[in-house]
């Protein structure tokens, strides 16, 4: 899109300005990109601020419609690239780079100098363990008497209940309803395999579909589809005992000369930081990521690939273990509730799509599922580089002055 628009219709403005057209109705009026226009310079004269670079994006605003409302223009955050990542899972084989969107300096050659070690010892290994997008709608009964009736019944009738969720889908399959009851209170937690797409509106629609069944056939009446057991972008010990998304690990074996030679430390002296800092201290602070820095990976791939920022949450419900084995570093990192997607959501914008083409997983996979579960154990991979990185730095106390040389 060009710096040098047109001005704005000032009647549009006037009109907005009048409060006889709102915001977000200017897509009525107007094509997307003029909408953007004409909103940015009602901004800019609401308030004051200069828009220019915010105005200066690459993609039709049409393509975000899905996406977003009230569009102004578009936030460029830089963007880099991790890798090779050397990693056998079970999805996806071989060697990739892995681009991530950041403010954060230092992170890129955090990561690089982890996966520089994973790839000198011969690469990770890697694999989703479990799959499962979760919705767990609240329905209200009169007593607990009829709240274990209402259990029964939803157990009796699953296949019903997967008919009716599966048909609002042609690609999800209901796996599992797992029952809570508190008081009058009945939650049903149902599990999906949404293939390639993170699937939460995918899940979001079958459920309301066997929730309409459960009111139908039970005393039951759904207060909330989403009762917040799901659990959905917040802090949820759930996710991380139950999982959510994808549960997946990425593990390596470093002998120790490449240890002490990538980070000019001992695999003893990482087991140490890694034990107490990230075991001891997590369980100390009541946290449910056992981790250094998981968090920063996913949210930067996030970032780059269309995902759902949001869920950098339950992201960061990761455990990373070290060990001795033989006199090298053995080291892993499980997430357990990982959820991301090849399809759907922000995967089609045009910069993310192009990012998720540089992985190697862009669209649908064959066999279904196949791509995400790829870009899982990636994600985990690139983090597990990061864990190492993090833990080393710690250990040979050089985490200060790489922060100096590089984060300012
Ligand atoms: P979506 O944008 O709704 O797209 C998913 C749909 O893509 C699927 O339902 C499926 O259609 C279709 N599809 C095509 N090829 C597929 C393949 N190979 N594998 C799986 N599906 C395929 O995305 P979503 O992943 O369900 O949801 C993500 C969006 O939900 C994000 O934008 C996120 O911000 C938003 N979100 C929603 C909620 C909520 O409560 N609703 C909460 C958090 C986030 P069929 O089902 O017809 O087969």
């Amino acid at each position: 899109m060009s710096q040098d628009e047109e001005p704005p219709a000032p009647a549009l403005l006037e009109r907005l300005a009048e409060g006889e057209l709102r915001l977000h109705e200017l897509e009525e009026v107007v094509d997307a990109d003029r909408a953007a226009e004409v909103r940015r310079r009602f901004i800019e004269e609401e308030t004051g601020a200069e828009l220019s670079s915010v105005a200066n994006f690459g993609f039709e605003a049409g393509a975000a419609t899905s996406n977003i409302e009230n569009m102004i223009g578009a936030t460029q955050v830089p963007l880099g690239v991790v890798g090779p990542i050397r990693l056998a899972g079970g999805a996806s084989d071989g060697r990739c780079w892995l681009p991530l969107a950041t403010t954060e300096g230092a992170l890129i050659a955090s990561v690089n100098r982890g996966l520089s070690a994973i790839r000198r010892a011969g690469g990770a290994t890697g694999r989703v363990l479990a799959n499962s997008m979760t919705r767990g709608p609240v329905f209200r009964v009169p007593d607990v008497g009829i709240a274990a009736e209402v259990v029964t019944w939803v157990q009796a009738h699953e296949d019903q209940l997967r008919q009716a969720a599966e048909a609002t889908t042609s690609h999800g399959e209901l796996e599992q309803i797992t029952p809570y009851v508190v008081g009058n209170n009945v939650f049903l937690r149902f599990g999906y395999d949404t293939k390639d797409a993170m699937g939460m509106n995918m899940a979001t629609i079958a459920t309301q579909a066997a929730c309409e069944l459960v009111e139908a056939e039970t005393d039951a009446e759904l207060v909330a589809l989403s009762g917040n057991l799901c659990t959905d972008k917040k802090p949820a010990a759930i996710n991380a005992v139950e999982g959510r998304g994808r549960t997946v690990c990425a593990d390596i074996v470093i002998p120790r000369e490449i240890v002490e030679e990538t980070f000019d430390t001992t695999p003893e002296a990482m087991v140490e930081v890694n034990t107490r800092k990230n075991l001891i201290g997590s369980a100390k602070a009541g946290a449910l990521g056992f981790n250094a820095q998981a968090a920063n990976i996913v949210a930067a791939a996030f970032l780059a690939l269309g995902q759902d920022i949001a869920q950098v949450v339950e992201g960061s419900n990761a455990i990373t273990t070290m060990e001795i084995q033989d006199g090298a570093l053995y080291a892993s990192l499980t997430f357990s509730s990982l959820e991301l997607g090849t399809v759907g959501g922000g995967t089609n914008l045009p910069s993310q799509a192009e990012a998720l083409g540089v992985v190697g997983v862009k669209g649908g996979g064959d066999p279904g599922g196949s791509n995400a579960d790829a870009l899982a154990e990636i994600v985990a991979g690139a983090a597990l580089g990061g864990e190492l990185s993090l833990v080393g730095a710690l250990s040979a106390s050089h985490l200060a002055s790489a922060h100096e040389q590089l984060g300012r």
